[in-house]
Order: C-alpha cells, then sequence, then structure tokens
C-alpha cells in the first residue's frame, strides 16, 4: 500500500520502518531534518510538506507530540489533500476532545479516521511490538487493522472516535497508581526489617501482585530485571507519564469523574518531575521515599 507517515521521531521512526519491512510504499514528512534522513535509510521516500507525503496515498498514519500539533496537521494538510478514499490514523498520545474533533472533520469529508495510540516504548516501536487500542467505527477499524498490525502484537477495537485515547489515558493513569503504590510498599517493607527481595517474593504471588511489581519492579536488584538495575534509564521517561496524567486530569475534569487518588498520584509525578528528574524511567519515583 501506499502511505504516508507524519511524525518520525523515537516512535514513528522505527513504525516507519516497520512498514516498510512489511512491503508498503512510505511516503514521510517530518519537520526535523534528521528524522527524514533516518527514514530515508529505512527505506522511506521523504517529502518537504504533508501535503506532498499524503498525494495519492491510501492511508495516513500520524505519531506526534502532541494534540495542538495533531489537528493543525490534519485540518490544514492532510483532510481535502489526501485522497478521499483513504483511512487516516492517528497513533499519537492526545486528549480525547481533539481526537474527537479531528475524526469528526474528517468524517464530514468523507474519510475513516481512527485514534490508535500505542502501549510500549521505543524498543516495542522498532521491534514491531506495539499494542494499538483504537476508536473508531467498524469499517475504519477494520481498514486500518492490517496497516497496525505490521507495527504490532495486539490491534484491539476500543470502541468509537476517542476511544483510543480513553483507554490509553485511563490504562496510564492506573499504571502511576500501582507504581507509587508498588514503591511505597516496598520501602515500607524495608524501613521495618523485611527483605525487600522477600517482600517481591510474596507479595508477588499474593494480592499485592500487579504490573509495577510483578513485571518492572522499581527497586533496583530486587525482582526482575527492569530500568531500576539501569539506574532508572531507557523505560517509559517520566515526562511522559506526566503528560499521560495531565490528559487524564483534563478528561476527569471533563466528564465529572472522581479520581481522588489518581490525582495524588499525578500530583507526585508533577513535584518529581519538577524537581529534575522529568529524563528517568518513571519508576525511579521511589527513590523519592
Ligand atoms: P518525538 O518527539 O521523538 O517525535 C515526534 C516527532 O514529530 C518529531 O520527530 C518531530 O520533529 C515531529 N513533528 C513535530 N511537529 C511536526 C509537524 N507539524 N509535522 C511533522 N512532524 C512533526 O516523540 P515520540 O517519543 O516519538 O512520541 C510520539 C507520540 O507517541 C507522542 O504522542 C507520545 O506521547 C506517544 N508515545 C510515546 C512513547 C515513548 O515511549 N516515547 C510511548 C507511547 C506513546
Amino acid at each position: 500500500m501506499k502511505i504516508a507517515f507524519i511524525g518520525l521521531g523515537n516512535m514513528g521512526g522505527g513504525m516507519a520502518a516497520n512498514l516498510v519491512k512489511a512491503g508498503h510504499n512510505v511516503r514521510a514528512f517530518d519537520l526535523s531534518e534528521d528524522a527524514l534522513a533516518r527514514a530515508k535509510e529505512v527505506g522511506c521516500a521523504t517529502f518537504s510538506a504533508v501535503r506532498e507525503a499524503v498525494e495519492g496515498v491510501e492511508a495516513v498514519v500520524s505519531m506526534l507530540p502532541n494534540g495542538r500539533i495533531v489537528r493543525q496537521v490534519y485540518i490544514d494538510d492532510v483532510i481535502g489533500h489526501a485522497p478521499h478514499a483513504a483511512t487516516l490514523i492517528d497513533c499519537s498520545t492526545i486528549d480525547v476532545a481533539t481526537a474527537r474533533a479531528v475524526a469528526e472533520a474528517a468524517h464530514g469529508e468523507g474519510y475513516k479516521m481512527v485514534d490508535a495510540p500505542v502501549s510500549g516504548g521505543i524498543a516495542a516501536a522498532a521491534g514491531g511490538t506495539l499494542t494499538f487500542m483504537v476508536g473508531g467505527e467498524r469499517h475504519a477499524f477494520e481498514a486500518a487493522k492490517p496497516i497496525l498490525e505490521a507495527m504490532g502484537k495486539a490491534v484491539i477495537h476500543a470502541g468509537d472516535a476517542g476511544a483510543g485515547q480513553t483507554a490509553k489515558i485511563c490504562n496510564n493513569m492506573l499504571l502511576a497508581v500501582h507504581m507509587i503504590g508498588t514503591a511505597e510498599a516496598m520501602k515500607m517493607a524495608e524501613k521495618l526489617g523485611l527483605d525487600p527481595q522477600k517482600f517481591y517474593e510474596i507479595s508477588s504471588q499474593s494480592s499485592g501482585y500487579n504490573w509495577s511489581l510483578n513485571a518492572y519492579t522499581p527497586m533496583p536488584g530486587v525482582g526482575v530485571d527492569s530500568p531500576a538495575d539501569k539506574d532508572y534509564q531507557g523505560g517509559f521517561a517520566t515526562a511522559l507519564m506526566l503528560k499521560d496524567l495531565r490528559l487524564a486530569m483534563e478528561a476527569a475534569d471533563n466528564a465529572d469523574a472522581a479520581v481522588p487518588l489518581s490525582s495524588r498520584a499525578a500530583a507526585l509525578y508533577e513535584d518529581f518531575a519538577g524537581a529534575g528528574n522529568d529524563g528517568l524511567d518513571f519508576s525511579a519515583i521511589i527513590k523519592t521515599y
């Protein structure tokens, strides 16, 4: 297929390369010359404007930093410029309201559009093992699915437009809460004189079982190998967790949802990032205990 790919950063670069590997003709655009040069190396054709990249395509995939940019790219340069039969797929993590507004604008011009944010970081993007949570009408989901399958290990239809973003931010809000809960429990066990490895062995097989403890243990030398064992380098940056928590707090406000625990988690991540830790893996929040 002829596919335009907009936004070839840490995530988009690997994703576009996987579309090329799957045999697609990928037409890449990014504002960064470096990103474009890397895309060219992996076999993408490169263009100097979105409108050129989307000429004659059957699909557009984007992986951009935020909702303001997604809105601008789609409203100014994709909708009305890509062929109307093209399937539009935004994989960026953005606010639910913008995802819905852009999808509505696309539908108004006859396009199929989905929001398809991902779970998984840079390594999963490069390895083609992302999980996509997809919001949009069934026929748009079916059109996007084979394209997303070339970049991921799971493609799940979450519901209508915006449902992918809703799933993503609710998931990451829960992740923040159980990471902080895990950090608190591990440090308290240690202060009470219990060997943290023993605590891990017991709790990871008891009702304290959770992903942060079992699969991403935040304490160095304890439990599974994780960013904690690499001085909290790599993994999922605190800045990105904070971005998702801010989106979650905004969505909670809009939906009038009560989130007392999650808003506390968001405040703790605001403080942690504000203290200069935004580049560390989000599990490094255990260092504040
Ligand atoms: P990034 O900053 O590395 O890449 C974004 C790219 O978009 C950059 O190359 C930038 O030059 C380009 N860009 C910005 N404005 C543009 C425009 N108007 N037109 C074309 N290109 C433009 O960010 P990333 O880490 O790749 O993240 C991308 C998205 O994926 C974000 O929404 C992020 O929240 C989400 N995400 C990231 C991770 C991760 O681990 N990095 C994990 C899950 C989801």
